[in-house]
């Protein structure tokens, strides 16, 4: 290829290192060849740029830039010019707007690197470097010579997954998919540890946030970890996907357990034990609820002006209503005091006991109890009481009477104490970030790696077979998958363990669910517009019924950069069971998602916003047979939910299972779903398994003693 101006002369090369980078080197001798920095691997797909300052010609200064960005679209810079290759352009519409800002310093031959934004992100010169707004990415990089001196200031630049390391001459890529199936069989054909028995400490078998938590909290512990994914991409359902220049969050967006304070902000936390900190915008409003009989109830991020605002609407109420939101406060503080670790290791919970009797005592007594119990206790208003209710049923997707205490506590009161802070780029970030914690501590992950079952061997876990037949050993196998999934699909035809016929009596998988995903024209919302709503327009016996409940979330409120300019993201999504959806010829179950799409817009153009429905410029809808197939979840099942009425916490399995050296981690675990609940289960778990592999105290015969105890407590349940 000829460029259009002389250009200095570079040499790409593009090398593996081993492990999971890819390095580009570049040196000053051989002629630009755009060919050669091609991906090595065509599976690696890039989505980075780099930058170089070169040797000055003359008096200038040269800089070099190329840019991938998204599936092998890219561009050649130099200085002012751009030079194409053919295969040169954003390769989506997403990838818009390029541009190109560079600044001369001081000396003739000293240039500052340019800045480059890409998508819709804008971006500045790194050192100087600020958002211009919330809303906006750094998505820029470079080195900046220092005048009269040879050396470069490093920088660098942080692009969509993938993080740009620059020292002078040499820099390093990381790929999205950090560690690449293909790697893994190279290594394993080379002898070099995948695939060799118990090479690792503990396979993780999914990378949703409780997985993650497991597997981060394992590594920093000094385990080595192999998480292996099914999908392309870590999260599950705190995953995100993109259309369209659209960045949509796949499930959670009301973030609990991300605040930079106390105990419980285990998201957070998790993220620091890797060396990840990530950048947040804070929501003011939880939630505002649109509810029967036009109660609107906004729950502010100060507890003072929510209740405030509650005892507005119910003043006869007011004591029940602080009664109520103080016991919350007793069993959140309780929590908040204590260091959370694994409640099957005796050291730790004896320990924990002697130092703060009063707060176990406290979380003991509310392990069996449901708030709506204890919102009865205090309050009478049947409509008060239908509000205690939503605000259970967004924690738990059940009434509060099914509701256990704690749970309900956790996230009542986190959304006060630390606040919800929604993550600047989507809620994916989380997930990505802690999968790169994970490779900085040495272990690894594996993507579009599918277990289809637990190798077993005299009854004990010891590793984990993929649908293309390869198997993984390791010390421990934790399982992120759900109980269902775990115990029906990954061990079927063994034995159900005792333990998991109990788990099964006392929860069912509860239905799964029916996502909207939509971008509409900004102007359609009103200015205030809250992030995140609940919609329950007439009647209150709906709101445990399929499509009786909206929720919405509308992160671009909060972060802009997760759509195109002048538009807005819709997250939308409510119950709905499988057996709906089942069975529907293509044209039947297609024309079905059209209907049910349709009459929720509806809703939502009546209740929240008119004119909706003309200013959606982008749709998707996902079903229950979407959510199986992307989540890997049984029925695409939302998580666990009681039979009946159950004893508070009581009945919910922890870790450990009736198979040998096999966990569970994740929302079919103790305490739930949502995810500060996983990332607590997480937590639990890595101690727990460090415990058992010799990385943290055990002793045995309490640990013997211990376990019996659960076991028989849960038959209370
Ligand atoms: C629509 C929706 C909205 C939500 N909103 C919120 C919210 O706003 N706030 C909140 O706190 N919570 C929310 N939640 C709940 C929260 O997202 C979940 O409880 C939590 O993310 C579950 O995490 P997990 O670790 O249990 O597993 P999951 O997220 O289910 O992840 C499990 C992972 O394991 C992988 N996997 C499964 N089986 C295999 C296999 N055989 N081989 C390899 N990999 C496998 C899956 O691909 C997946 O990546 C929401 C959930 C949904 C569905």
């Amino acid at each position: 290829m000829t460029l259009a101006h002389s250009l200095p002369v570079l040499e790409f090369m593009s090398s593996s290192l081993p492990g999971n980078h890819n390095t580009l080197i570049l040196n000053r001798h051989s002629p630009t060849k755009l060919g050669f920095i091609r991906p090595t691997n065509p599976k690696q797909k890039f989505n980075f740029f780099v930058s170089q300052k070169v040797k000055p010609i003359g008096f200038f200064g040269c800089n070099l830039c190329d840019s991938n960005s998204g599936f092998n679209s890219r561009q050649l810079f130099y200085e002012c010019y751009a030079a194409q290759s053919s295969r040169i352009g954003p390769s989506s519409r997403k990838h818009k707007a390029f541009s190109i800002k560079r600044a001369k310093t001081r000396a003739l031959n000293d240039h500052q690197l340019f800045s480059m934004g890409s998508g819709f992100y804008s971006s500045r010169q790194l050192g100087t470097s600020r958002l211009t707004s919330s809303g906006c990415k750094i998505l820029s990089g470079g080195a900046l010579r220092i005048p009269n001196t040879k050396s470069f200031k490093h920088s660098s630049g942080i692009s969509g997954a993938c993080e740009v390391n620059w020292s002078n001459h040499k820099f390093e890529l990381r790929s999205k998919s950090v560690l690449s199936v293909d790697k893994a069989v190279e290594r394993e054909r080379s002898g070099g540890g995948l695939g060799s028995e118990n090479s690792y400490d503990a396979i993780v078998i999914g990378s949703g946030i409780g997985g993650l938590v497991a597997a981060t909290q394992l590594a920093v512990k000094g385990a080595r970890v192999l998480v292996l994914e099914k999908y392309v991409i870590p999260g599950g359902s705190s995953g995100y996907y993109q259309r369209d220049g659209y960045t949509f969050d796949v499930g959670s967006s009301v973030m609990f357990g991300f605040s930079d304070k106390g105990n419980l902000n285990l998201i957070t936390q998790a993220l620091a034990a890797v060396g990840c900190e990530m950048q947040v915008i804070p929501d003011p409003t939880t939630v505002h609820f649109h509810l029967p009989n036009n109660l609107s109830v906004r729950v502010h991020r100060e507890y003072r002006e929510f209740i405030a605002e509650l005892t507005d609407k119910f003043p006869h109420e007011k004591e029940g209503i602080l009664k109520f939101y103080g016991e919350c406060w007793k069993i959140f503080n309780a929590l908040n005091s204590l260091e959370l670790k694994s409640l099957e290791e005796p050291i730790y919970l004896f320990g924990q006991f002697f130092q703060k009797p009063i707060e176990c005592l406290t979380l003991a007594y509310y392990l069996p109890q449901n708030a709506g119990d204890i919102a009865r206790k205090y309050i009478k208003d049947p409509q008060l009481l239908s509000f205690i209710d939503a605000e259970c049923f967004i924690v738990s997707t059940v009434n509060a009477l099914l509701t256990p205490m704690i749970n309900a506590s956790m996230v009542l009161c986190d959304r006060h104490f630390g606040g919800i802070n929604y993550p600047v780029g989507g809620v994916g970030g989380i997930a990505k970030s802690l999968a790169k914690g994970l490779i900085d501590q040495g272990s690894e992950i594996l993507y579009k790696a599918n277990v289809t079952s637990i190798i077993l061997e005299q009854g004990k876990a010891v590793g984990a077979r993929l649908s293309d037949g390869r198997e993984y050993f390791a010390k421990t196998i934790i399982s992120n998958a759900t109980r269902w999934d775990t115990f029906g699909n990954l061990l079927k035809g063994e034995r159900l363990p005792k333990e998991e016929e109990n788990f099964q009596k006392v929860y069912v998988k509860a239905p799964s669910f029916l996502s909207i995903h939509m971008g509409v024209k900004a102007e359609t919302l009103p200015p205030d517009t809250d992030c995140h709503h609940f919609v329950l327009e007439n009647d209150w016996k709906k709101l445990e019924e399929p499509y009786g409940s909206i929720f919405l979330s509308i992160p671009t409120v909060l972060d802009s950069s997760l759509a195109p300019e002048g538009r807005h993201i819709l997250h939308i999504f409510t119950t709905s069971a499988m057996e709906d959806w089942e069975g529907l010829p293509r044209k039947d179950y297609e024309a079905k998602k059209e209907i049910v799409a349709d009459e929720i817009i509806r809703r939502l153009e009546k209740k929240l916003f008119p004119g909706l429905r003309s200013s959606i410029v982008f749709m998707e809808v996902g079903t229950p047979k979407t959510h199986r197939r992307y989540l890997a979840r049984d029925k695409g099942t939302y998580g666990p939910m009681p039979r009946g009425t159950p004893k508070g916490l009581l009945g919910m399995p922890f870790n450990t299972t009736g198979v040998d050296s096999l966990y569970c981690v994740g929302d079919s675990c103790f305490p739930g779903q949502g995810v500060i609940a996983v990332a607590f289960s997480g937590v639990m778990c890595a101690h727990r398994v460090a415990a058992d592999i010799g990385l943290e105290k055990k002793s045995p015969i309490l640990d013997a003693a211990l376990l019996r105890l659960l076991g028989w407590l849960r038959t209370l349940a």
